[in-house]
């Protein structure tokens, strides 16, 4: 067997010890004689893993009883029409945050559905920074302000919370359980599983039981977040494999320690990758230094034909994911809970090697 360090931004790596697991659960799964894939969603041993999931989840991040947490398909993109359809009626106004690509398509899905309110664009610099939140324009009777905590694709990460009594609805897909959050201070929160849980098809959605009253009443059964609280997101046959992969990252990231712990790790890889480009002139990162994600690391090269070479040596020395987005170019290391600090090293290593031959 052999691995490569895995740099994905989506879907991304998992730790190699809940892939052992994975493997050695499949033909007997809790000695059902089946694996999880062949097993009812309303057996007593699925029901029971449903339960652990969210009970583990809970305790990861510290979400109250005021909280439903769901399990919903359809990615983070199927919660930006969700968000204002479960929010708002027609005519509503809502704020959102535009700082890159994420932001960008749930604000233009919102707009659907209701008035949008563009409170902050940072596209007019390529994403690469947060605008000051004195210069926000916000309306004031937006039903909720949207934000995206961390743009996978530009790597833009809020180190803050916006201020006021707004209701919150955030887009955590590429930064959940990377570091502690105060649940406590969202009415929504949503994220894509297949970047820092699990596999893709699974989605996780938090929101504030009060606000499940909200839904515009003549909207798809499956798109109300009510349907999923009501039924424990067995709404309809849910993706059961994705949530069981989900119960088994919870149970390791438990096992590790739990997310102050990942939060330690994570900032540390993160500053030894910035500290390594920053430190040369032959790398480059351009967002804003107090904004820079710690999940989704771009970079290019000075010399942009050097690209190219880069990718490929990368990838014989056995680094995979690297490309960067096609909007942004490049590169970028995705370097999320499950991507170890020693595949950080090695990738700064590799890079050090490949500016002395080519710098
Ligand atoms: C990946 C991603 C999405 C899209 O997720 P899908 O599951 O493909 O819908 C949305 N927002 C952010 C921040 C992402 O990283």
């Amino acid at each position: 067997m052999s691995r490569v360090f895995n740099f994905s931004a989506g879907p991304a790596a998992l730790p190699l010890e809940v892939l052992n697991v994975i493997r050695d659960d499949i033909p007997d799964w809790q000695g059902t004689g089946m694996s999880v894939m062949e097993v009812s969603h309303r057996s007593k041993e699925f029901v029971a893993l449903a339960a652990r999931a969210e009970a583990n989840l809970r305790s990861l991040l510290s979400i109250s009883d005021d909280y439903a947490v769901l399990f919903t398909q359809g990615g983070a993109t199927m919660q930006f029409a969700m968000a204002p359809l479960n929010l708002t009626n027609e005519g509503a106004t809502v704020d959102y945050v535009q700082t890159g690509s994420w932001s960008k398509k749930a604000a233009g899905e919102a707009a659907k559905f209701c008035a949008v309110n563009i409170v902050a664009d940072s596209s007019d610099e390529n994403f690469t920074h947060i605008p000051d939140e004195a210069t926000w324009r916000r309306s004031d009777d937006a039903a909720y302000l949207h934000f995206t905590l961390n743009e996978t694709i530009s790597g833009v990460e809020f180190h803050f919370v916006p201020s006021g009594d707004a209701l919150l609805v955030a887009d955590m897909s590429s930064t959940i359980l990377s570091r502690p959050i105060d649940v406590s201070r969202y009415g929504v929160i949503y994220a894509g599983a297949q970047k820092n849980i699990g596999p893709a098809g699974l989605t996780v959605v938090i929101v504030r039981k009060d606000l499940l009253e909200r839904a515009r009443p003549r909207i798809p059964h499956l798109m109300m977040w009510k349907a999923y609280a009501d039924s424990d997101s067995m709404t309809n046959t849910p993706p059961t494999f994705a949530w069981y992969v989900a119960d088994q990252v919870f149970q390791y990231l438990l096992r590790l320690g739990g997310i102050e712990v990942m939060a330690e790790i994570n900032q540390r890889k993160a500053r030894k990758l910035y500290s390594a480009i920053d430190a040369s002139g032959f790398y480059d990162n351009t967002v804003r230094e107090d904004c820079r994600s710690w999940m989704n690391v771009p970079f290019v090269l000075a010399d942009a034909t050097l690209d190219a070479k880069f990718l490929e040596q990368a990838g014989a020395a056995g680094f995979a994911g690297l490309k960067g987005h096609r909007s942004v170019g490049g590169m970028r290391a995705s370097i999320y809970n499950a991507v170890p600090e020693e595949a950080v090293d090695a990738l700064i290593e590799f890079m050090h090697e490949f500016e002395r031959r080519n710098g």
